[in-house]
């Protein structure tokens, strides 16, 4: 039997059906007003397995998945038109139905790309209002729930097991919960929104018994659930944020109802993370499976990757992890070619075919041990006590259970005749020794799209794979762990400038051709990274480099967190002095000297162009062109000693977004003792800051907000290292 951890009991235990033989799974789906990320996808990922585990041990299941196309905060974002895309499809004059349905289709292929099974039914929120209604109505009666002026609240003090499944409710969250939705008519702040009264002008609403609202969040997993899958539901899935508040909400509210529990096991995936943080499209570290498909990698290697882990810990999603990933599937499946057209001649050995099926599934019943299958079947790949013959008819079995589609994968070594009468020709070449010859037409076959292989009296040909056909234009790399510190090595130039770029060629060619204009290339390094750029940028720099010996260039195989990019150049520099310039620069003379004489005071820690001063480390100002000490130096141009990192350290990589940073890092520089000093005589022009023009304003106030936070958190109380107190 599978057995799975049950968020509930805090333990691993058995699923057991309500039914003999049958199991309901309901899992949480998608908010359809955006597409799901591929971290999305992973919490579908580990529901797939779940259900498709409990087939292959031979038990019929009913999977339910709802659409979220209301409900909750969300409602708010979507009629404020927050959303860049829920504004351009308002300006388009959708309803938000339309875009409901658009994104549900979306999501529906995307789940179809990477093998998941389809729901037995995608309920939609909007269509079962009713069903709501009736659970709230049925709740205010048993006075689990309380109404004021038209919305109702659940009284979870009424509720006594409320925080049985979070756990005791943390303070942090409970303020962060009070703070979202302060809400004076509730009568405990922990009170959560059944029913929520609809304001003049909202379009989204409906009739209930307590005037025009619409439903919480919540509310609408206890009412579909309860609806597709009766009053006991066997297991109930999600990810791990979704355990507070929505799961708790949803308790008390089925259990309010039918005054027995429903959900008899709970079941969450843990998060993917990008650059060290959860995936979240505002927190903009997500990628949708389109984005895999645009970079020429296949889909199915994120279900592959999604394998290599188990579903309670985190996965850091890289691009190089999945490309190893997409290696691996592939080659997985040239074995199962392999194994299958060799089995031809051969019969199955029915009780060795029994042993290993059963082997492998009794890994993934231990907690979706899904890395522990992998390692079987390349251990079964491997394995001398199976025939060819056996190992196709078990991986084709267990692949019922991965999901991988082995089954439809192409034969790669079924070759045209044009290519066989290649190959045939060039297996004479080689024996006649004309190896000239047969590595053109090695080179033509590959050109072609073939792979060659050659051993040592025999050669294979079979179709390129999607790595081996996808070009990639540079080597990339995929975080800043992957470069080596050179923080405390010996300088080798006297200066290295360093920037950051994400598009906009024609800023990064005034920038970088300036700089090369107002250097010496004997004595000044330039570290250029290009910063996940989707346009003609990464090109640009590599034409720029050809004749710039001193210029070097790093492609970002996606955008990196800003902290993380600066971070690199920091690691990378070997100049005794660092300079950082923001692409809106254009140097229009010999800033080196200046900075330079700047630096050479041991007391100094940063030197740079325009800097901010502060009284309260809530307002800063820019001192109008006044030059000097200041508190902070704006990241336009910032100078420092390389020697001081080996003390100051690096930048804070949670610092994704460049706003603030640079204050940040400013005070790490005070907190040494280190002052800085602005000279805005520096011969730089300023041009339009695109890191901040193109962004919306509401972009920029969330992004802006949130590091403003972690610097504060941080700084909080330090004014003893401001200059006005000094
Ligand atoms: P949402 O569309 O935001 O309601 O999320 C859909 C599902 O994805 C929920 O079950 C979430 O718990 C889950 N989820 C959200 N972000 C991540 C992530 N980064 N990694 C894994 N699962 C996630
Ligand atoms: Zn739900």
């Amino acid at each position: 039997m599978l057995e799975l951890y049950d968020t509930l009991t805090r333990k691993k235990s058995a699923l057991r059906p309500h039914e003999k033989g049958k199991f309901s799974v309901y899992t949480c789906g998608p908010t359809v007003y955006r597409d799901a990320h591929i971290g999305n996808l992973r919490s579908y990922l580990m529901a797939d397995w779940i259900r498709r585990t409990l087939e292959i041990l031979g038990h019929e299941v009913t999977h339910i998945k709802n659409i979220t196309d209301v409900g909750h905060m969300r409602q708010e974002v979507l009629e404020q038109g927050d959303d860049k895309v829920i504004a351009a499809a308002i300006a388009e004059g959708k309803t938000p139905a339309q875009i409901a349905e658009f994104y549900t289709q979306r999501f529906l292929e995307d789940e179809s790309t990477i093998n998941i099974l389809p729901a037995n039914e995608f309920p939609k929120a909007t269509e079962h209002v009713n069903e709501m209604i009736e659970i709230i109505g049925s709740l205010l009666q048993s006075a689990l729930a309380y109404e004021v002026d038209g919305n109702i609240y659940y009284d979870i003090n009424s509720f006594p097991t409320y925080g049985n499944l979070s756990g005791n409710i943390h303070e942090s969250e409970l303020q962060e919960a009070v703070r979202v939705e302060a809400d004076p008519l509730k009568r405990d702040p922990r009170d959560f929104t059944l029913w929520k009264k609809a304001e003049g002008g909202r379009t989204l609403k409906w009739a209930s018994p307590w005037g025009d609202g619409f439903p919480g969040w919540h509310i609408e997993c206890s009412a579909m659930s309860m609806k597709y899958l009766g009053k006991h539901i066997d297991v109930h899935t999600g990810g791990v944020d979704n355990i507070f508040p929505h799961h708790e909400g949803e308790i008390a509210q089925s259990e309010g109802y039918t005054g027995f529990q429903v959900v008899n096991h709970w079941v969450h995936g843990q998060h993917l993370l990008a650059d060290g943080v959860k995936m979240a499209k505002s927190a903009g570290n997500a990628f949708i499976i389109p984005d895999l498909v645009e970079r020429g990698i296949d889909p199915l290697a994120f279900r592959y990757l999604c394998m290599t882990a188990k579903y309670r810990t985190r996965i850091n999603f890289t691009f190089t992890s999945l490309k190893a990933c997409e290696t691996a599937l592939n080659k997985l499946r040239r074995h199962y070619i392999l194994f299958s057209k060799n089995s031809q001649n051969q019969t199955l050995n029915n009780e060795t075919v029994k042993e290993w099926k059963k082997r492998l599934i009794g890994i993934v019943c231990e907690d979706l041990n899904m890395p522990g299958l992998v390692d079987g079947i390349w251990r079964l790949i491997e394995s001398s006590d199976a025939a060819d013959s056996d190992k196709a008819a078990i991986l084709s079995s267990i692949d019922n259970l991965m999901g991988l589609g082995l089954d439809s994968t192409d034969d790669m070594y079924d070759l045209p005749e044009k290519i066989i009468g290649k190959s045939d020709e060039r297996t004479e070449l080689r024996a006649s020794l004309d190896y000239e010859r047969s590595d053109r037409l090695r080179t033509e076959m590959e050109e072609l799209g073939y792979m060659v292989e050659d051993a040592k009296d025999y050669s294979t040909i079979r179709l390129k794979d999607s790595s081996e056909i996808r070009e990639e234009r540079w080597k990339t790399i995929s975080s800043s762990s992957e470069i080596a510190s050179k923080v405390f090595s010996e300088s080798v130039v006297p200066v290295t400038v360093g920037v950051v770029v994400n598009g906009y060629p024609d800023d990064t060619q005034r920038c970088v051709s300036s700089l090369i204009k107002w250097t010496e290339s004997d004595q000044t390094e330039i570290i250029v990274i290009d910063n996940g750029s989707t346009d003609l940028t990464g090109e640009l720099l590599e034409e720029m480099t050809k004749d710039q010996e001193n210029l070097h260039i790093l492609h970002a195989d996606h955008t990196l967190g800003d902290g993380s990019a600066k971070n690199i150049l920091l690691k990378m520099a070997q100049g005794e002095i660092f300079v950082l310039l923001d692409p809106s620069v254009e140097i229009k003379g010999n800033f080196i000297k200046p900075i330079q004489g700047l630096l050479k005071d041991p007391e100094v820690g940063i030197a740079g162009l325009a800097g901010l001063k502060t009284e309260d480390l809530m307002h800063f100002h820019d001192g109008e062109g006044e030059s000097g000490q200041v508190d902070a130096m704006q990241g336009y141009c910032f100078a420092l000693r390389r020697e001081d990192l080996k003390k100051v350290g690096l930048m804070r990589e949670s610092f994704r977004y460049y706003r603030n940073l640079d204050l940040d890092y400013s005070f790490q520089f005070k907190e040494q003792g280190l002052s800085i000093i602005a000279d805005h005589t520096l011969p730089m022009e300023l041009h339009e800051h695109r890191g901040w023009t193109a962004l919306s304003e509401g972009e920029r106030d969330e992004l802006s907000k949130k590091n403003y936070g972690r610097f504060l958190k941080k700084w909080r109380g330090r004014t003893d290292l401001l200059i006005s107190n000094k």
